[in-house]
C-alpha cells in the first residue's frame, strides 16, 4: 500500500510502499528500504480518523492516506487491533510502574529510611561513635562554637551537680558535660553520638536553677542511649550520598554530617522517648519530672526574646508541642 515516508532528519517525503514480511513492516521505494519489527512500531489507534502516522524508533516515520487499507493490511496478518493499541496500553502500563516507584519510594523515604537508619545506629560499635563524635566536634568548633564564656565557678557546680547524678545502667562514665558558647544557636543543647552533650552559654544564662539544666541533659541523655542522633545522620547521609550520586559532588557528605545533627527535627515518637528517659532520670534522682517542662518554657520565652531569628534553635530540633509539656508535666 501507498505511503510517505520521513525520514526524521530532513522534510523530504518518500513515497514508498508498505507491505508485511513476517513480522516486519517493510518500507519500499524512492530509493530506500527500511525494515522494522512491527511490535517497535508505534500504531496509533485512532479508528476514522485519516491520514494515520506511523512511528519508527528511529525518529523516522511514515504517513498512511489509507486507514482503512492499513487496518486491513494489519489484520490480514493476524495483526489484531489490540496489537495496534498495544502501545497505548503499555503508556498506560508505564504511568502506573511510574506512580508505584514514586509512591514505593515515597513510603521507602518516610517509613524504610528511619527503620534502615535505626538498625544501622544500633549495630554501630562504640568505637565508631567515638571517632565519628570527634570528627563532629572539631567542624562544631570550627564552625558554630567558639568557647564558653560562663564563669569558671559556675561550670563547677554544674558540672558537680551532674556527677552528683544516679544514671542508668551503662551512662555513667559516657556521659559528659561540655560548655560552648555559640550565639547562632541560642539556648541550645545537643549531644554527639559518644555521650558528649554541649550546653550553650545562653542555655546556662537562662536559669540559676541547675536542675532545669539537668532536666535537659537527662533528656539529651537519652537520645545519647537510644542513639537517635546517629540516626539523623545515618539518615542524612543516605540522602546525602543520593544527593551526591545525582549531583556528583562527595565533599557535600561529609560536610552535611555536622548539619544534619544541628538541624534534623526529632521526631515526635523520638522526643517522647527522649521525655520519658528524662523523666525517669529525674526520678531516680528525687526531681520532677516537670523541670524538663519549666526548661522548656525557658527556651521558648527566650527564643521569643530574641525574636525568633534563629536559624536553628533548641526548639526546632527538639519541637515542645502542648501535647509534650503536659506528658512531661504527668509523668510524675
Ligand atoms: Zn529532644
Amino acid at each position: 500500500m501507498q505511503a510517505t515516508y520521513f525520514d526524521g532528519k530532513t522534510a523530504r517525503a518518500h513515497p514508498v510502499e508498505l507491505s508485511i514480511d513476517g513480522d516486519m513492516l517493510v518500507i519500499a521505494g524512492d530509493g530506500l528500504e527500511r525494515r522494522h519489527t512491527i511490535g517497535a512500531v508505534e500504531i496509533p489507534d485512532a479508528p476514522g480518523s485519516t491520514p494515520r502516522i506511523l512511528r519508527f524508533v528511529d525518529g523516522a516515520s511514515c504517513e498512511v492516506q489509507d486507514a482503512g487499507a492499513l487496518a486491513a493490511m494489519l489484520a490480514q496478518h493476524g495483526i489484531a487491533r489490540d496489537r495496534v493499541s498495544a502501545w497505548e496500553r503499555s503508556w498506560k502500563l508505564a504511568l502506573t510502574s511510574l506512580a508505584i516507584v514514586v509512591v514505593s519510594g515515597a513510603l521507602l523515604y518516610q517509613f524504610g529510611l528511619p527503620f534502615m537508619a535505626r538498625s544501622a545506629a544500633d549495630k554501630m560499635p562504640v568505637s565508631a561513635l567515638d571517632s565519628l563524635s570527634f570528627q563532629l566536634q572539631r567542624a562544631l568548633d570550627r564552625t558554630v562554637f567558639s568557647p564558653t564564656k560562663v564563669s569558671g565557678e559556675r561550670r563547677q557546680a554544674l558540672v558537680a551537680a551532674f556527677d552528683r547524678l544516679t544514671l542508668p545502667e551503662g551512662m555513667k562514665g559516657r556521659l559528659q558535660l561540655l560548655f560552648r558558647n555559640a550565639e547562632s544557636l541560642g539556648a541550645n543543647a545537643m549531644a554527639l553520638p559518644s555521650g558528649a552533650v554541649f550546653v550553650t552559654d545562653d542555655l546556662v544564662a537562662l536559669t540559676s536553677d541547675d536542675r532545669v539544666l539537668i532536666a535537659v541533659i537527662a533528656h539529651e541523655a537519652g537520645h545519647v542511649d537510644k542513639r537517635h542522633g546517629l540516626r539523623q545522620i545515618i539518615q542524612s547521609s543516605v540522602v546525602g550520598v543520593l544527593v551526591t550520586w545525582y549531583l556528583g559532588d562527595i565533599s557535600a557528605v561529609g560536610a552535611a554530617a555536622p548539619a544534619a545533627l544541628l538541624k534534623a527535627k526529632y521526631s515526635r515518637d523520638l522526643e517522647r522517648e527522649a521525655d520519658a528517659y528524662a523523666a525517669r532520670v529525674l526520678r531516680m534522682n528525687g526531681m520532677s519530672p516537670s523541670l524538663l517542662a519549666d526548661a522548656l518554657e525557658l527556651i521558648e520565652k527566650s527564643h521569643g526574646r530574641r525574636g525568633g531569628s534563629g536559624a536553628v534553635s533548641y526548639l526546632s530540633t527538639h519541637p515542645a508541642t502542648d501535647e509534650r509539656l503536659a506528658w512531661i508535666r504527668q509523668a510524675q
